[in-house]
């Protein structure tokens, strides 16, 4: 059973086993809530880099190479199994790892990567190829492991975004190098010695942990590594794709997002008020997905405003190990600095902050806790409103039509994803259709199918997970043409 309690000092996981790392090294890993020792992780460097895509090589070439696909769906449903017993658990080092509400990882999180696991078991158990009839011949298509692949993942959701890359790679047999982010390396572990567990072969997932140039730069580099999954920042994107670029590997980038929640005067006000809220705050503002651009129907702009302050306001900010607590810790004091610097931008650029941006005292003081903030009075070309920020703070902007309200939500660098609230079913559709994103909710958000698309346009990334996208991305069609 993995030890899923805090202060571990984690080696990487290859071949199997606890690995040390090369250097010798080890990085310290503060609870941002407290900025307590969590733990302590291995400090990677390209030699560990190197062992742990010798140990996936090796597990290609040796008994995981050679298992079916009801075999690695089996796999994929005990992992599945081993950590829903454990849910509260891996919630509880979730939350203290990350800072966000236990509330928030033992419903979305942790359920997450369970159905993650499920969800792509199910996926291959019913999969299929094609095959194509030609006068005197036959074609049919062969799905192959792309071999070893690496997955980078950043802070925000760290196990959820791990086994969304983890279980279709599995599934479609490829050998894995995980680099979680050095943030919040805890749940990785756990979940290796979970794989390791339910019998999952040797080197079929290895971990190497550490600082992004150290670990991921010379896992993208790897000439024997055939694919990159990443999901980060942009500009660690550009960095990704310009070393994979010319070794010709599969490239999936998931990065920024400056999304908008483009309300319309004929919304069902409480509902937008609800989601529109909840889109901007979630897991402190630290989603890609988060509405953090609120663009507002003119004749409801004063009062949307104002019952959105009201709501904002209300949100209970506390320590993320109670239940009841609803905005946790930023991940990491440096982080809420960054986010305090767009707070300080905000007010220069001429922007009213309604509400929030402080440091609570009290029980709070140590933690890397920041009030949820509201901003209202800047121009599309504000820094505020067009850089993403990735905390508790949202603009809000008022629009006078559905050409004007097009136009902000489209005018920025990014194209992840949108969400839009009205009642006229025609400007739904026809919204949805015109804006710049991967993704679109109406009156809705964050309600997630495993099998729709999931990417975005423009700097948001290249590529697509989800369903048969993600089994795509993990494998290599072949066709065989068989003369008759
Ligand atoms: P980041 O880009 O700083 O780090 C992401 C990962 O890349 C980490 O594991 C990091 O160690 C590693 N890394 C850093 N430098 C590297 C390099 N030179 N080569 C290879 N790997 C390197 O991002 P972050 O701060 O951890 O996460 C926040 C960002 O992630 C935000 O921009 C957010 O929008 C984005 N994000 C996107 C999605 C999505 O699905 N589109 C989901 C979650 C987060």
């Amino acid at each position: 059973m993995p030890n899923l309690k805090l202060g571990q000092t984690l080696d990487h996981h290859i071949a199997g086993r606890p690995h040390p790392p090369a250097s010798g090294e080890y990085l310290e890993d503060l609870a941002p809530a407290t900025g307590q020792l969590a733990g302590r992780i291995a400090r990677g460097n390209a030699a560990d880099v190197e062992a742990a895509v010798s140990a996936a090589q090796e597990a290609l070439a040796g008994p995981w190479g050679r298992t079916t696909v009801n075999e690695r769906a089996d796999l994929l449903d005990a992992v599945a199994a081993s950590i829903e017993s454990r849910l509260d658990e891996f919630a509880a080092l979730e939350s203290a790892d990350t800072g966000k509400p236990v509330s928030l990882a033992r419903t979305i999180d942790i359920p997450r990567v369970i159905s993650n696991f499920r969800f792509f078991a199910g996926a291959i158990r019913h999969s299929r190829s094609d095959m194509f009839p030609m006068a005197g011949a036959l074609n049919y298509t062969l799905r192959k492991p792309v071999g070893t692949v690496g997955l980078i993942t950043p802070w925000n959701l760290p196990l959820y975004l791990l086994s969304w890359k983890t279980a279709p790679a599995l599934a479609m047999g490829n050998a894995i190098v995980a680099k979680p982010s050095e943030i919040t390396p805890l749940s990785a572990s756990a979940l290796a010695e979970v794989l390791t567990e339910v019998g999952l072969p040797a080197g079929a997932f290895n971990l190497v942990h550490g600082l992004g140039p150290e670990v991921g730069a010379p896992l993208v580099g790897h000439p024997k590594v055939r694919g990159i999954s990443f999901t980060g920042g942009t500009a660690t994107g550009a960095r990704v794709a310009a070393t994979a670029a010319p070794l010709f590997k599969k490239l999936s980038l998931e990065l920024g997002g400056k999304n908008p929640s483009v309300v319309f005067a004929d919304a069902d006000l409480e509902a937008a008020l609800e989601g529109v809220t909840r889109a901007g705050f979630a897991n402190q503002g630290q989603i890609c997905l988060c509405g953090s651009r609120i663009l507002v129907e003119a004749p409801i702009y004063e009062e949307f405003l104002a019952g959105l302050c009201e709501r904002v306001a209300a949100l209970r900010i506390g320590d993320p190990s109670d239940p009841e607590t609803q905005v946790g810790s930023l991940v990491a004091p440096s982080h809420r600095e960054k986010v305090e610097s767009y707070l300080a931008l905000a007010r220069e650029e001429g922007g009213t902050v309604h509400c929030g941006g402080e440091r609570p005292g009290g029980d709070l003081a140590a933690g890397a806790f920041l009030t949820p903030a509201v901003i209202s009075g800047l121009g599309q070309e504000c820094r505020t409103v067009q850089e993403e920020i990735f905390g508790p703070v949202v603009t809000v902007q008022p629009f006078q039509d559905e050409a004007e309200a097009l136009a902000l939500a489209n005018g920025v660098r990014y194209g992840l994803a949108a969400s839009v609230w009205t009642r006229d079913l025609a400007r739904a559709h026809r919204f949805s259709a015109n804006l710049d994103v991967g993704m679109v909710w109406v009156n809705t958000w964050l309600l997630r199918d495993l099998r729709v698309p999931f990417g975005g346009v423009k700097e948001s990334g290249v590529g697509r997970e989800g369903g048969q996208h993600s089994l795509e991305f993990f494998s290599e069609s072949k066709n065989v043409c068989i003369k008759l």
